[in-house]
């Protein structure tokens, strides 16, 4: 007969504890000691065969100590935050009735961009890729045949088989689509993505072309989720159903999503941001720039991307009005924009001038500016339950050397920013460091919580189920 419930969490809490690294450090080192004894070797030599012994054993340990978690895991007590955001999740599929899975496609496909939203939406619980579109030299050949795909994970099996379609809507591969996520270069999203709108899709958008129309959203969850309802103002919106939501550019999104937590404090606030950037090689597109450009190299030069840094910004963080449309902010921004010698992740040396600085001195300021990141709530996941919310959109990490790319890009599967090194400026007030994933957070991650939003909100039905405003004149 198996082991009541309540005795059988203490057991297995018992035994969990037994096996943390730490812990596997003593006792390993404890045996190690007994078992050498006294041999022909001096005590430092000793010492140095236990330290070689334990960093051998320790990966060792590390699996056996995952192992036994996961096997644990059925019989572990789930935390009363887990408890109440799955109800949470579950709750929200529900009222959304969310019945079957949103037919997406995802055009420019073959890109960098498009390649992260082919990876990021394998599986996803409420889209669903069922076309894939990208230039005349790729469509007719299968996705897996055509792709030079770059991803750390093999081509989602599902999607492999489609055949690439050109992106025009009348293509018969987009007739179900409702959502259209763009990963087009800029040369030629603009016509083609408001073609895709007035067939009656959702276009999300990587691309510049529309960032600063008047009543299309620069969206970013963290940060503006009222912006959304600007889409309801779009004449496409109203006669085809159909509208465009775009995200900005990546050292932007990264940026905007950095300094929210002092933007929007009541206490802080920004006057002037001075911006230098260090972004990745893969900002520039697939196969972007030759090696003999980059390596061993530092590029002063992003064409357009100081100009957009800095208009975009006062956009994101201006104010939607239904009457007015969008009022921008009143900031200073300059930015200097440089490409280095990373793959991905974008990072940012920032100063501030605070606008609500009264006589507080620098120190105090960024003292107040860390404490209004560790307090910044998790929009998407938390307040929207967007199912590719991160469990924090914006943390402050502490340790003297962070962010750094290599190791901080990945945070929150890619759509967390990272702050990190919050100091006072001489020249200004503070001045920090940031860094996010260009392709995830930055473009198509981003994308995609823009469409979970723009769900939630009721601005998409799927096929058959669910209701948007729009009603009837939604193609079915
Ligand atoms: P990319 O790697 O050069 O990919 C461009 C895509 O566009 C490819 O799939 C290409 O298809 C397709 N394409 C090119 N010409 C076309 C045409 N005439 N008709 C249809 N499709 C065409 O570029 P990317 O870096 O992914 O960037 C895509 C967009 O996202 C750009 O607007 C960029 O500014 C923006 N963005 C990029 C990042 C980033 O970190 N990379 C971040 C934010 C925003 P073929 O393979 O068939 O040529």
């Amino acid at each position: 007969m198996p082991a009541p419930r309540w005795a059988r969490r203490p057991a297995v809490a018992i035994l969990e504890l037994a096996l943390r690294p730490q812990l596997n450090v003593a006792f390993s080192a404890c045996f190690m000691f007994v078992t050498i004894g006294i041999g022909t070797t001096t005590f430092r030599e000793q010492k140095l065969d236990v330290h070689r012994a334990l960093q051998a054993s320790q990966p060792a340990w590390n699996v056996a100590n995952v192992r036994f978690r996961v096997a644990c895991a059925p019989f572990r007590k789930t935390s009363s935050t887990t408890r109440s955001r799955r109800a949470g999740t579950a709750a929200l599929h529900a009222r959304l009735n969310l019945t079957e899975r949103i037919p997406v496609a995802v055009l420019g496909a073959t890109g960098s961009v498009g390649q992260r939203f082919v990876q990021l939406l394998e599986g996803h619980p409420w889209f669903e890729v069922v076309a894939l579109g990208a230039s005349s030299r790729s469509a007719g050949h299968k996705y897996g045949e055509q792709v030079s795909w770059k991803q750390a994970t093999p081509i989602p099996a599902d999607m492999a088989d489609i055949e690439i379609s050109e992106c025009d809507p009348n293509e018969a591969a987009y007739r179900d689509v409702r959502i259209v996520f763009s990963g087009l270069d800029n040369q030629i999203a603009g016509e083609i993505e408001t073609r895709f709108a007035q067939a009656g899709k959702a276009v999300f958008s990587n691309a510049k072309n529309h960032r600063m129309d008047p009543d299309v959203p620069i969206l970013i969850p963290p940060v503006n989720a009222s912006h959304i309802e600007a889409v309801r103002t779009q004449a496409v919106y109203r006669q085809s159903g159909g509208f465009i939501v775009t995200n900005a550019n990546c050292s932007t999104t990264a940026m905007t999503i950095g300094l929210a937590p002092i933007w929007k404090s009541p206490e802080l606030g920004i006057e002037t941001i001075v911006v230098s950037t260090m972004q990745a090689i893969s900002g520039a597109g697939y196969p972007g720039l030759s090696g003999m450009d980059i390596l061993d190299n530092v590029v002063p030069y992003i064409g357009a991307e100081e100009g957009k840094m800095e208009t975009e910004s006062l956009k994101i963080y201006g104010e939607y009005q239904p009457t007015r449309g969008f009022v921008p902010a009143e900031i200073n921004v300059s930015a200097m924009c440089n490409r280095v010698h990373v793959l991905d992740g974008h990072t940012e040396a920032v100063s501030i001038k605070v606008r609500n600085r009264g006589n507080r001195s620098k120190e105090e300021l960024a003292q107040m500016v860390i404490r209004a990141i560790q307090e910044y709530p998790s929009t998407s996941r938390d307040v929207f339950g967007l199912p590719s919310g991160p469990e924090r959109d914006v943390v402050y990490n502490q340790a003297p050397d962070r962010p750094q790319p290599r190791l901080d890009r990945n945070l929150g599967r890619g759509f967390t920013v990272t702050v990190g090194r919050v100091r006072p400026c001489n020249v200004l007030d503070v001045k920090l460091a940031l860094c996010g994933h260009n392709t995830i957070v930055g473009a198509a991650g981003g994308s995609i919580l823009n469409a979970e939003l723009a769900v939630v909100k009721k601005l998409i039905a799927s096929v058959g189920v669910g209701a948007t405003e729009h009603g009837a004149a939604v193609r079915r």
